[in-house]
C-alpha cells in the first residue's frame, strides 16, 4: 500500500503534469471508484469546464484542486494515474478518465479496484468525511517532538499502533513505522503512554529523517507501487529493518526478528530494541 512518501511522490508528479490543463470530460467505466456524488454522471458533469490548479495531499489522500471543486482521491492498494495521449490504448483495469482540452487524459488504474475518489466544493473537503478525522501531517512545519507527545503520548495501546492510527498522526503504514522505532531504538511493543521525552524526540527525528529520506528517493517500490509517471520510487533500498528477517542487524549484527505487534508484521532488532522493562 502507498504510504505518505509514495502519495507524496505521485502529488509532486501530478503537479508537473497536470496543472493548467482543462478537463473536457470525465469517463467512468467502474462507478464504485466514485464516491461522491452518488451519480457518476453528476459526478461528470460538475468537473466539465474545470482547470487543473494545483495538487495537494492530506495523509495518504491526493487532493485535485479545480478552480472552485477539489477531487479527493485515495489510491489504497494498487491504484495509478498515468498521463496518456488520447488515442493511446486504454489498459486493462483503468477505471476513471479526465480527458483534457489539449488532447492528453489523466487515466486512474486500479487493478484491486479498492481507490475511491469523492468530489466537494472548494472549502468542504477537509471538513468532511474522509478528510475531517486526520491527525497532524509529520511532514508539516507543525510537527514538533511537543505534537508528536501531545499526539501519542497518553495512548495505552503500543507505539506501533499508535502511530498506525490515522487519526492520531497521518500518513505513516506499516514500512515507515518499523523503520522510524528502529532508528529511535524502541520496541514496538512499547505502549505509547511509557515513552520518555528523550524517546519522543528520538522518535520525531527518527520519522521526519525516514520520511524526508523517502520522498527525496520517489518513494519505495516494495510491491507494485508506481509514481504519476509510471516510475518506481528506491527508497526500498535504503530500508534498514523492514523485510530483514534474519539478515544481520545493520548496527549490531544481531539478526533481525519479525514478529506480529498491532496486529502487522513487525521487523525489530532484539538487541537495539530490547523489550522495556515495564
Ligand atoms: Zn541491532
Amino acid at each position: 500500500m502507498p504510504e505518505l512518501p509514495e502519495v507524496e511522490t505521485v502529488k509532486r508528479t501530478l503537479n508537473e503534469l497536470i496543472v493548467g490543463k482543462q478537463i473536457e470530460q470525465v469517463t467512468v467505466r467502474l462507478p464504485r471508484i466514485i464516491q461522491r456524488p452518488d451519480d457518476i454522471h453528476a459526478f461528470a458533469m460538475e468537473l466539465a469546464g474545470h482547470h487543473v490548479t494545483g495538487v495537494e495531499r492530506r495523509g495518504k489522500f491526493l487532493r485535485i484542486l479545480l478552480d472552485g471543486l477539489v477531487l479527493v482521491s485515495h489510491l489504497r492498494m494498487e491504484g495509478r494515474y498515468g498521463l496518456y495521449d488520447r488515442g493511446e490504448p486504454v489498459e486493462k483495469h483503468t477505471h476513471v478518465i479526465f480527458h483534457f482540452t489539449d488532447g492528453t487524459e489523466l487515466r486512474y488504474k486500479d487493478v484491486r479496484q479498492f481507490g475511491t475518489m469523492h468530489l466537494f466544493n472548494s472549502g468542504e473537503d477537509l471538513i468532511s468525511a474522509p478528510l475531517y478525522k486526520l491527525g497532524i501531517e509529520p511532514l508539516d512545519e507543525a510537527f514538533t517532538a511537543e505534537a508528536l507527545r501531545d499526539a501519542v503520548g497518553s495512548r495505552a495501546t503500543s507505539i506501533k499502533a499508535a502511530l498506525l492510527n490515522q487519526a492520531y498522526i497521518v500518513g505513516i503504514g506499516n514500512i515507515y513505522v518499523d523503520e522510524s522505532l528502529f532508528r529511535a531504538s524502541i520496541h514496538p511493543a512499547q505502549a505509547a503512554k511509557s515513552l520518555s521525552m528523550d524517546q519522543i524526540s528520538r522518535l520525531h527525528r527518527a520519522i521526519v529523517d525516514t520520511l524526508s529520506e523517502s520522498v527525496a528517493a520517489g518513494g519505495s517500490s516494495v510491491k507494485s507501487y508506481v509514481n504519476g509517471q509510471g516510475q518506481s520510487g528506491s527508497f526500498q533500498h535504503q530500508l534498514q529493518i523492514y523485510g530483514r528477517k534474519a539478515e544481520p542487524c545493520i548496527r549490531c549484527g544481531t539478526a533481525v526478528e519479525k514478529t506480529v505487534v498491532a496486529g502487522r508484521g513487525t521487523h525489530y532488532c532484539p538487541s537495539c530494541q530490547p523489550v522495556p522493562t515495564m
